[in-house]
């Protein structure tokens, strides 16, 4: 059996090198706790390694079983750390200039906020993935006294992404400012009641870090770090939501159908990609196109009753995970391009000041 681990985690560690080579994009799965430990209906998923195997517990022969393959698979007693040490080498590579984005896909209630945030209770122990990221890369940046790198934060919300009128830039100096902007876009984003979860979140939120920097030849480093906790993607018609809530949940499955026909078309190598269709996709363009690196959070729910949306989920992410695209690759600019384009901008200044 040891024999046996040992191999499966070689031919991971392979499978992650090949990834890099790739560059571009991994899909890691989670699995939230059961609420109720008691219940008989919990499905079984029982993977090896980065699969995920899910049996119905109602259909216990063959055509219940399905098996899905991930990069990763992290389980209902996974730790937030865990989660975070495997997230960490791909964060950190925003600070060598990739552009890198990582989303959080599924069901509402399947344990979205949790992962990039943390629990709803606020818990300082338990802090998502936004905040060890900034954690992390504040301490990074102080570490690396060779690169003047300054961390900007652009924190916006909702489905409009860059170009939602209240979105705003704020410069930040340590991850006590981030917290902060934080819990004001939590305040901003749109949570209202539906059936499934009365604390279900229809929009979409976006946290998106700018690094500006230098490396060590002078030449500036710009890329960006977008952490994302998507709008649930469970069915409307399921929600039981009228109204206007149920016209904002359908804009909102809208932009995640759009990133779905995007998704597709990457993974057909097809020559259009249909990125105009939403403010989603035009706002991932850059980390779903060519030069980003991306990872997404595929998060389902054990019980039974989400069986549906649970594979749904599982689909979807296989699909996200057989995209190839081209090697990631650094966003460098020359010391003279970026001499030009600060007098571009001095000159830009006078013409201002002259009207
Ligand atoms: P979503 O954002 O996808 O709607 P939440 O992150 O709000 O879902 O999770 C729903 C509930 O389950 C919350 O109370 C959350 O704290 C809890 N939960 C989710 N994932 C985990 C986990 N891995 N461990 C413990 N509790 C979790
Ligand atoms: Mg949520």
């Amino acid at each position: 059996a040891l024999g046996y681990h040992k191999v499966v985690k070689e031919n991971r560690n392979l499978y992650n090198m090949v990834q890099d080579l790739k560059g571009n994009i991994r899909v890691y799965c989670r699995i939230r706790p059961a609420f109720n430990s008691e219940a008989k209906n919990v499905i079984d998923f029982t993977g090896e390694d980065g699969s995920v195997v899910v049996s119905d517990p109602l259909k216990p022969h063959k055509d219940g079983r399905k098996v899905f393959q991930f990069n990763r698979v992290f389980g209902p007693i996974a730790t937030q750390d865990e989660v975070f040490k495997d997230t960490q080498p791909l964060i950190r590579s925003v600070m060598d200039g990739y552009n890198v984005c990582i989303f959080a896909y599924g069901q509402t209630g399947s344990g979205k906020t949790h992962t990039m945030c943390g629990p709803s209770g606020g818990s300082r122990k338990e802090l998502g993935i936004n905040y060890l990221a900034l954690n992390d890369l504040f301490l990074l940046s102080n570490r690396r006294k060779d690169i003047t790198n300054k961390l900007e934060i652009r924190s916006c919300t909702g489905d409009d992404g860059l170009s939602v009128p209240q979105a705003t830039m704020h410069p930040v100096k340590s991850t006590a400012d981030v917290l902060h902007l934080m819990k004001l876009g939590e305040v901003n984003r749109a949570v209202s009641s539906t059936a499934i979860n009365d604390q279900s979140s229809r929009s979409h939120s976006i946290l998106t870090v700018h690094i500006h920097g230098k490396d060590v030849s002078g030449s500036a480093l710009r890329s960006c770090l977008h952490l994302v906790d998507l709008a649930g993607s469970e069915r409307v018609d399921k929600s039981e939501v009228t109204g206007d809530a149920l016209k904002e949940a359908q804009y909102i499955n809208k932009s995640l159908s759009c990133l779905g026909d995007v998704i597709t078309a990457l993974a057909q190598k097809s020559s259009y990609i249909p990125y105009r269709n939403s403010k989603l996709t035009l706002l991932l363009q850059t980390s779903l196109g060519g030069n980003a690196k991306t990872l997404m959070f595929a998060h389902v729910s054990p019980e039974r009753e989400y069986l549906g949306e649970t594979i749904s989920t599982l689909k979807f992410a296989q699909r996200v995970s057989t995209i190839e695209l081209g090697a990631a690759c650094t966003n460098k600019e020359s010391r003279e391009v970026m001499q030009l384009k600060e007098q571009i901008d001095s000159l830009k200044k006078v013409l201002a000041n002259r009207e």
